[in-house]
């Protein structure tokens, strides 16, 4: 540790601040220097600090209860609720509130309910996507979604996560969602059921998008997505292993391609990596449109994590999903 303003390093000499025990002065001066600084990431520090590192929930937690119950007679979406905290509170018929607005609130409660909200930060970004990209009304009985450079993200589509599509797509019946990459957790397909015959299947594919054997047959993509990408740290090496994903998924008509990342300095990189890759497929009556370029998603997992790049003074703390980006090829 070192003094957060003076780098002071003697352990002696340094205290910690009491409330996130991640921060560390020299002296009472220091303190009161960096207190304006330090009070925009004390809180998200002390929520990094208490959270024991446990995994998002993948089964149904004691004390919740479900919305599985499905309104047949409708067909118009449900909007989608305007955060990760909406969707989870919509979902477990429990009120689970981003800690801000309750400041006398147990921290466990607190990281508690920042965990339930965290399961529903992937199925909360897909249907974000999908209404921004005015989607939603038009899903009828099948959705096909590939999520690509999957590892784990399958396990966060359990029987929770996966009725938050129905929940909001009336008329969905069979959702597929394909999960491709080299480091996915391969398993076998597997088909949850809900009631009045909805189902979800998930496949996992142990391949580069670009690399899928000819005998693989997909269906239609309706949406790619590729979760906390990283586009941007393979940007110029040999090991763009991206570039023809993404050369190859853009080439696919009037798919929206949607993928988040960690910090706004990172969104910005993926984001023109993309744009440069379209560029250089593009025919002359086509365009790339962002419909969604950088911005916050508001379906970010709650959980802070420290940001090992300590050069990036915006983003002490980061999160998993953090920015997202939407892009389309568009024919003029
Ligand atoms: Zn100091
Ligand atoms: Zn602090």
């Amino acid at each position: 540790m070192l003094c957060n303003v003076c780098l002071e390093y003697r352990a002696d000499m340094l205290t910690l601040c009491k409330d996130c025990h991640q921060t560390a002065y020299c002296s009472e001066e220091h303190r009161l220097n960096d207190r304006d600084n330090h009070s925009k990431w004390c809180d998200g520090l002390r929520i990094n600090f208490f959270y024991d590192g446990t995994p998002f929930q993948t089964s149904i937690p004691e004390n919740v209860y479900l919305n599985i119950h499905f309104n047949d007679d409708e067909t118009l979406p449900k909007p989608v609720p305007k955060d990760t905290f909406g969707l989870a509170s919509v979902m477990l018929l429990k009120d689970i509130q981003n800690g801000d607005s309750e400041p006398g609130r147990e921290l466990a409660q607190h990281i508690e309910e920042f965990k339930l909200a965290g399961m529903f930060s992937h199925v909360g970004t897909i249907l974000h996507v999908l209404q921004k990209v005015s989607l939603l009304e038009d899903v009828q009985s099948e959705l096909n979604i590939f999520v690509l450079g999957a590892e784990k993200e399958h396990l966060l589509f359990n029987i929770i996560t996966q009725a938050a599509f129905f929940a909001h797509l009336p008329n969905l019946r069979h959702l597929r969602l394909c999960f491709i990459g080299p480091n996915v957790d391969k398993q076998p397909k597997s088909v949850g059921h809900f009631a009045g015959n909805r189902k979800v299947e998930i496949v996992t594919y142990r391949y580069l998008y670009h690399k899928l054997p000819k005998t693989v047959k997909l269906p239609k993509p309706h949406l790619a997505i590729a979760f906390n990408c990283g586009f941007n740290e393979f940007g110029g090496t040999s090991q763009q292993t991206w570039d023809k994903t993404i050369r190859q998924i853009l080439n696919i008509p009037n798919v929206p391609f949607a993928f988040t990342s960690y910090t706004l300095r990172e969104a910005s990189e993926d984001a023109c990596i993309v744009e440069m890759l379209a560029n250089f497929i593009t025919q002359s009556s086509e365009e790339i449109v962002y419909v969604v370029r950088n911005a916050v998603n508001p379906f970010r997992q709650p959980i802070p994590l420290r940001n090992p790049n300590l050069d990036d003074e915006d983003h002490v703390l980061y999160y998993e999903n953090g920015y997202l980006s939407v892009c389309l090829m568009q024919s003029e």
